[in-house]
């Protein structure tokens, strides 16, 4: 039998990071479900879509193909049309576009089958918003990770500039508060904490003591 973790939370709470060295250390297999939001919200910015435009959205959605893959070092890939975008979709202007629009149901049900058949994959750890909630209700242990916005903030601003972006701060910050009330207020699968999941806040604990603390929780329960 195959173990399947949720880890949900909000964006920059560093889901990713956390749960990519986590599923290195159980030798589990992550998938980023941000990515494929990315992934679409590309797809829309290159054809003017504009994000909110459910039935343009939907067309859109008909004549697109995204993939998840892995290259031979084991990191997620994903496809637009058969382009590698795993870089591209990178940027504070993707991640806003993906924000809005993960809030079209019609994005949210064209990704499911596909986050679903992936969790199918062997034991799997999944990283999102709704992870929990919808997409794996059932999963095995549920995280909800999260952390105080402007420790977020100061998180995602460092990366950042460690890329070489020239941003500010509270830019960041106002787009951190920006995507929580998007991804919390939207009517179909709103970021929240699963009924079952256990509540981690990083707030004030590094990344190290992040990682252990959430293969501690995986590992008692699994
Ligand atoms: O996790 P990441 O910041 O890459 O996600 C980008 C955006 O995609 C989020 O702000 C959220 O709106 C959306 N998303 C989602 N459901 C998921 C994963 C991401 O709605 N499972």
């Amino acid at each position: 039998m195959s173990v399947a973790i949720a880890i949900d939370g909000p964006a920059g709470a560093g889901k990713s990071t956390i749960s990519k060295a986590a599923a290195k250390q159980l030798g589990f297999i992550y998938i980023d479900t941000g990515a494929l939001y990315r992934t679409v919200g590309l797809a829309a910015s290159r054809r003017g879509v504009e994000p909110v435009e459910g039935k343009e959205v939907e067309k859109m959605l008909a004549s697109i193909k995204v993939e998840l893959t892995f290259n031979d070092k084991g990191e997620q890939v994903v496809l637009l049309d058969g382009e590698d975008v795993s870089g591209l979709i990178r940027t504070p202007e993707a991640s806003m576009m993906a924000s809005k629009i993960s809030a079209i149901p019609a994005v949210r049900a064209y990704l499911l089958d596909l986050q679903r058949d992936m969790a199918k994959k062997g034991n799997v750890i999944l990283d999102g918003r709704d992870i929990g909630t919808v997409v794996l209700p059932d999963a095995d242990v549920k995280i909800f990770l999260t952390a105080a916005p402007e420790a977020r903030a100061e998180r995602r601003y460092k990366e950042l500039v460690e890329k070489g972006m020239d941003v500010k701060y509270e830019d960041i910050l106002a787009d951190v508060k920006e995507r929580d009330y998007n991804d919390s207020h939207r009517a179909i699968a709103p970021l929240k904490q699963a009924d079952d999941a256990v509540l981690a806040d990083t707030t004030e604990v590094d990344l190290q003591g992040s990682i252990d603390l959430i293969v501690s929780i995986i590992k008692e329960r699994t």
